[in-house]
């Protein structure tokens, strides 16, 4: 015989969430969980849970910056979640190409998330380019949308040079030919704590989390 307990219904993560998260990689919610834990208080890893747990389809981002991009991916999770939302955009933007790659960062290379056909593109058409012009910022924007309509935005940005070759193994996109104003190695080459410290998302994210506990806490 099947114990009671075994017969009880189990609890979806949609039942026991408190905010959605727009993304469908597991890490980047763990990532988004540990920057905003230790500034909202109560808020555990239960709470949180990505667009794909919550089974919630994917819309177009056809907005043409970072916070119009991130705003369509919160707007349309928090409208079919009913949950509050958190959504980001970001990418890498380089002065001298008047801030291209910009939102076209994870396509650059004509392949959405080619992280090293991207980077090696950027290095080509950055070759002649003097090192006293070769200055960037990665850029993110956080964004927080209620499903009764308030939205909140944090923009928040990592200034450096872009280096004349990939230098490191960790971090992710253009992390290895990236070097931060301060740093003395590329961004694939610091701890992902120092990164988290000084990165465009971890400034953004830090400056969103007090509205979230507050949306939380209504
Ligand atoms: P999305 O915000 O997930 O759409 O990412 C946009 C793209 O920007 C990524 O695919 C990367 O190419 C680039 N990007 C954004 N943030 C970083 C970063 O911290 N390091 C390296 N590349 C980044």
């Amino acid at each position: 015989m099947r114990s009671s307990r075994s017969c009880r219904p189990r609890r979806s993560r949609a039942d026991v969430a408190r905010l959605a998260i727009a993304t469908h990689n597991a890490h980047k919610v763990d990532e988004i969980w540990a920057i905003l834990a230790p500034l909202v208080p109560g808020l555990t890893r239960e709470d949180v849970a990505s667009a794909k747990e919550l089974d919630a389809p994917s819309p177009v981002e056809d907005g043409v910056s970072f916070a119009g991009n991130a705003l369509i991916k919160a707007r349309a999770l928090a409208a079919s979640t009913g949950l509050p939302a958190i959504a980001d955009d970001s990418g890498i933007a380089v002065d001298v190409m008047g801030g291209a790659p910009g939102i076209f960062s994870a396509l650059w290379s004509g392949r959405h998330g080619a992280d090293r056909e991207n980077l090696e593109l950027l290095l080509a058409q950055m070759a002649d380019i003097p090192d006293e012009h070769r200055s960037a910022e990665f850029v993110c924007a956080a964004v927080l949308v209620t499903p009764d309509g308030r939205e909140f935005t944090q923009v928040a940005n990592l200034r450096g040079e872009l280096l004349r070759a990939p230098a490191g193994e960790g971090g992710f996109g253009y992390d290895p030919i990236f070097q931060a104003h301060g740093e003395s190695v590329s961004n694939a080459q610091i701890s992902a704590e120092r990164k988290n410290e000084i990165s465009h998302r971890g400034k953004a994210f830090r400056a969103l989390a007090p509205i979230v506990a507050q949306v939380l806490g209504d």
